[in-house]
Formats: C-alpha cells, sequence, structure tokens
C-alpha cells in the first residue's frame, strides 16, 4: 500500500485535536519531526515523534514510526531513564494518547516522498501497565481510523494489571500486527529490581509465561548490555522458550541520565559472548546500534 493522503485525511477536525494537545515545540530533522506537546490542562511535556525510518534488517520498507507517550513523566523510574528529571507525572487520557497521533498525521507536509507501511509505537515516554486502560482504548481507537500496520507495545515490566496482556493480544486479532516488547537488560531478577527500584517488577519466570502465551509471533526482550550487569544465557533459557522471543542487543545510549547513573556499554568481547551463548542455546537475535536506521 501507498500512504500519505489517505492517513492525513482521516485525521478529526482541527479544533478537536486541539481540545487534547498543545504543541510547544516542533524540532525538524531531515528525515522526520520531534514534538514537545502538553495537555490542554497544562500536563508537560508530552514527547511524541514522527519519522521515516527503513531498516535493512527488514526488507528497506519505507516505513512511517509515530512514537507516543502515555504520561507526561514515568511512575515507573528507571534509573537510566530521563523521565527522573521531570518532577511530575500524570498518566494520559484516551483522548490525549490519540491526538499525538492525529497531530503527526495532520502535520504530514514535510514528507517529501509516500511510505508504504504505518506504524505507531506506544514507548516515547510511560509504560502501558501503568495506565492499561486508555493505552488498550487508544490502541483500538487508532487501529480502527487508520488501519496502521504495525502497532508496537513495550512495557518495562511493572507488576501492575496483569489482565492487561490478554486484552492486548484479543486486538491483534484484527488487521495490525501487536508487537509486544519487555525491556530486560539483565538476566537477573534482583538486578532488574534495582534498575527500577521504585516499583514491584515481574520476574523473568512471569515474562517468560506472558511470552509462552502470547499468541501474535515473538515477543521482543530488550537488553542493553551494560557494564556490572549479569547476561546468563542458561537462566534466559529456563525461563523462555527460543521459539517464543526474538532478542535485540543493543548498545547503552550515552547522555547526561546514563553518564550520571554510570552506566556504559560493556566490552565487545562480553556483547559478542553473550550474542554467541544466546546462539548456542537456540535463541534468534540481532544486534542493534540504534533502535532503528533512519533514511
Ligand atoms: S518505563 Fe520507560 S519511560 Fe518509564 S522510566 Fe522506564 S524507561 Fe522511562
Amino acid at each position: 500500500m501507498t500512504r500519505v493522503a489517505s492517513d492525513r485525511w482521516a485525521t478529526p477536525p482541527v479544533s478537536e485535536i486541539a481540545r487534547h494537545a498543545v504543541i510547544e515545540r516542533v524540532e525538524r530533522h531531515p528525515f522526520g519531526r520531534g514534538y514537545r506537546l502538553r495537555t490542554t490542562q497544562g500536563h508537560a511535556p508530552v514527547f511524541m515523534a514522527d519519522g521515516i525510518l527503513s531498516d535493512r534488517h527488514e526488507g528497506n520498507v519505507r516505513r512511517r514510526k509515530v512514537g507516543v507517550s502515555l504520561s507526561s513523566g514515568c511512575a515507573v523510574g528507571c534509573r537510566f531513564c530521563f523521565t527522573n528529571r521531570i518532577r511530575s507525572y500524570r498518566p494520559l487520557t484516551l483522548e490525549e494518547i490519540t491526538a499525538q497521533v492525529h497531530l503527526a498525521l495532520i502535520n504530514s507536509d514535510w514528507l517529501n516522498h509516500p511510505y508504504q507501511q504505518l506504524k505507531f509505537s506506544f514507548k516515547q515516554m510511560g509504560d502501558p501497565l501503568v495506565n492499561p486502560i486508555p493505552t488498550l482504548e487508544a490502541l483500538w481507537q487508532l487501529q480502527v481510523r487508520y488501519h496502521p500496520e504495525m502497532l508496537v507495545v513495550s512495557t518495562a515490566g511493572p507488576d501492575r494489571n496483569r489482565w492487561f496482556f490478554e486484552r492486548l493480544a484479543e486486538l491483534g486479532d484484527t488487521d495490525s500486527e501487536i508487537r509486544l516488547q519487555f525491556s530486560c537488560h539483565t538476566s537477573r531478577d534482583a538486578e532488574r529490581c534495582g534498575l527500577c527500584p521504585k516499583m514491584k517488577m515481574l520476574t523473568f519466570r512471569d515474562l517468560g509465561q506472558i511470552a509462552r502465551a502470547w499468541p501474535h509471533g515473538r515477543v521482543t526482550l530488550n537488553f542493553v548490555v551494560m557494564k556490572g550487569m549479569t547476561y546468563e544465557v542458561d537462566e534466559i533459557a529456563r525461563n523462555f522458550r527460543p521459539e517464543d522471543v526474538f532478542i535485540k542487543v543493543n548498545y547503552i545510549d550515552r547522555n547526561r541520565d546514563t553518564i550520571a547513573q554510570k552506566l556504559v556499554t560493556d566490552s565487545e568481547t562480553v556483547v559478542a559472548r553473550f550474542e554467541r551463548d544466546l546462539a548456542e542455546h537456540g535463541f534468534v537475535s540481532a544486534r542493534r546500534h540504534t533502535p532503528d536506521n533512519y533514511d
């Protein structure tokens, strides 16, 4: 399918969008736009990103990705996250989540070429398990309105609202592919809890059971390989079946938050050994220098 016009004209009227989101700033890049928004009740910042990417691991298809926030600030408090610098926290309403996508699509003039696929990624800021009902309703409404090829839902895994996964799986029975992702970053529960100390976290055993029950393809496990963390593939294999998961191996983003927390990528030897051990245990993995390769 070739997109652009069809997405833009499916948006609600500007006056309707303006009731839920206000643009504070727009950063313009050759490959897209980064938005800093606020809600009409003054909750800020709400970050949204819109860009074209083509991933050589996925056939170089030109894909438009709109990344939306589920909250202003975040209650999970992962040690490496910029949201720790945001003092306030407010989960977003259904309308405030969907307004981000409408805003992106209505501002499509920067696009020079059509694209083939549309993807909505619910991982800009906030966690779906902490704001489950507006998240599920937004996924449903956006799916019905725009028919995106892909919806990405990512969680750090706070131990809240476990019923979310069953409801999410029901949404996947329509046209859009739903990709579920877990942020892991270590193979030990105690270290994961240390990385996200504000909330009780689901254990690897819990996550493994959810992955086993997930009916829409492999669940992505994200591992940023950090110095001081443990990457025991035996432990991963005790909790996850290789056929249920795809493992993304990442480098840490060097920014003021990760530098302040002294979190750095481990050596190439450790990263390569982790990948080799994964392959020996039958896991499929891929390394990403950045989450996506933009063109
Ligand atoms: S759940 Fe996501 S947004 Fe929230 S603190 Fe962790 S990484 Fe940041």
